[in-house]
């Protein structure tokens, strides 16, 4: 079945795909092909249920089809699927956005978190008049040109594109900087400060598996980038609802000048947003001179979905939850790791972990690589033969859901101490 399904869909999409992660080239073996989502579960094409710590790399925090999202989907699909104008819903998710993140006066709503980022880093550059951007190596943001980049070889910080197809002009707008480095921060703005439109980071690192900010890292870039009246654009995709009502920004105390959402606030639908003071907000169009535009942006279908969700997050708080099945998977994972003698780390925050083969902790892209990263396809396998399924890529994050219980923690469990075994053999 899915050795059809394999050859059916590489001979209609690039790669059998239609985002790159899914062809499983990193980690080996053939990809999987999902039928149906039942909360911690994804049912295949080829009839196995997989306990699911992907979760679509993050959105469904609540499981696969929640009954609440599912019943608003539902609702708003009967009243029309589209309509290009703006409803009372609509506004709904917008105040209750705003209400989570302090200082945040206005949000557009866009389709995904990759035009979340690229009107904030547009958005930016409008409304100070510079045109370049300081990213971290490891940070992801989304597909957009000037964020497809790759720290360069040469002059301070000035990147090279990380992709065919951007043009140079357009990644040599782009300063990388090593992630937790303040000296980084430090020379870049130094060198580049007076042209420097906007620093975007990840607060909490999710994209080269999960790497937490080192203490004063956040407020000493952010201090820095304002110092040369650059703004500060926290990319929340990821973390938005993810560990609190709102943000990770709402942990560390640092009240960044745009942030960008996605994942979470669309229930598993398409959607994305940017976010801040309103002062700012009001450069885009049509009220300012940046433009940014969206037939489906603010789909009542995306926005009936993250509504609910966001809705139930916010009735029923399972963020300590969540935090106390992690923990307990986590120290299960290191308690096996520990007495077959494999070392590793797995850093975790709130429901969200993942797991470098290595003796020290991780704090940045190139140590994030430095790792033993052959070991995770093998791992990956071992799991999935086990039907537990993890993000396949040995630097994305693993996701917990409210649909994760003992059960599933006592499962997952067994299956990773399995699969260490099977690696330290
Ligand atoms: N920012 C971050 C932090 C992300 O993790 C992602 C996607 N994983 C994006 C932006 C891009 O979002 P999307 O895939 O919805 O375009």
């Amino acid at each position: 079945m899915s050795t059809d399904l394999k050859n059916r869909a590489a001979s209609v999409m690039p790669g059998g795909v239609n985002s790159p992660v899914r062809a499983f080239n990193s980690v080996g073996g053939d990809p999987i092909f999902a039928r149906r989502g039942n909360g911690a579960y994804l049912e295949t094409e080829d009839g196995r249920t997989l306990l699911d710590f992907c979760m679509s790399f993050g959105p469904l925090i609540l499981g696969h089809a929640h009954p609440a999202v599912v019943e608003a989907v539902q609702r708003a699909a009967e009243a029309g699927t589209s309509y290009a104008v703006t409803t009372a819903t609509e506004i709904q998710l917008a105040e209750t956005i705003c209400g989570a993140f302090p200082g945040m006066e206005r949000v557009r709503l866009v389709s995904s978190g990759t035009e979340a980022c690229m009107t904030a880093i547009r958005l930016a550059r409008g409304a100070t008049g510079r045109d370049k951007i300081l990213k971290f190596s490891g940070c992801y943001h989304g597909h957009a040109d000037s964020l497809l980049v790759k720290a360069g070889s040469g002059v301070a910080g000035i990147a090279s594109a990380s992709s065919a197809g951007v043009p140079e002009s357009c990644a040599g707008q782009t300063l990388v900087a090593r992630y937790n480095q303040v000296e980084d921060v430090e020379a870049m703005i130094r060198e580049h400060g007076d042209d420097l439109a906007a620093v975007i980071l990840e607060p909490f690192a999710g994209n080269m598996g999960l790497v937490a900010p080192r203490d004063g890292f956040l407020q000493s870039t952010a201090e820095l980038a304002r110092s040369c009246g650059a703004l500060v654009i926290f990319d929340e995709v990821i973390t938005g609802f993810r560990l609190v009502f709102g943000g990770y920004q709402r942990l560390c105390g640092i009240r960044p000048d745009l942030t960008t959402l996605g994942k979470i606030i669309g229930g598993g639908m398409p959607i994305g947003a940017i976010g801040g003071r309103a002062d700012l907000m009001e450069h885009l169009a049509p009220n300012g001179e940046v433009y940014q535009a969206g037939t489906l942006s603010g789909n009542p279908i995306s926005v009936a979905a993250g509504l609910a969700s966001l809705q139930r997050l916010k009735d029923h708080d399972p963020y300590p939850d969540l935090d106390r099945q992690t923990g307990l998977l986590i120290q299960n994972i290191q308690s096996s790791a520990a007495s077959l003698g494999i070392p590793v780390q797995t850093p975790r925050a709130g429901s969200m972990f993942s797991i470098f083969f290595s003796e020290s902790p991780v704090h940045d892209f190139d140590e994030a690589s430095a790792t033993n990263t052959d070991r995770f396809p093998g791992f990956f396998r071992s799991l999935l033969a086990q039907n537990v399924y993890l993000p396949p890529s040995a630097f994305e994050t693993s996701f917990l859901s409210t649909a994760h219980g003992d059960r599933e923690i006592s499962r997952a469990s067994d299956a990773f101490d399995a699969a260490l075994r099977k690696l330290g053999s």
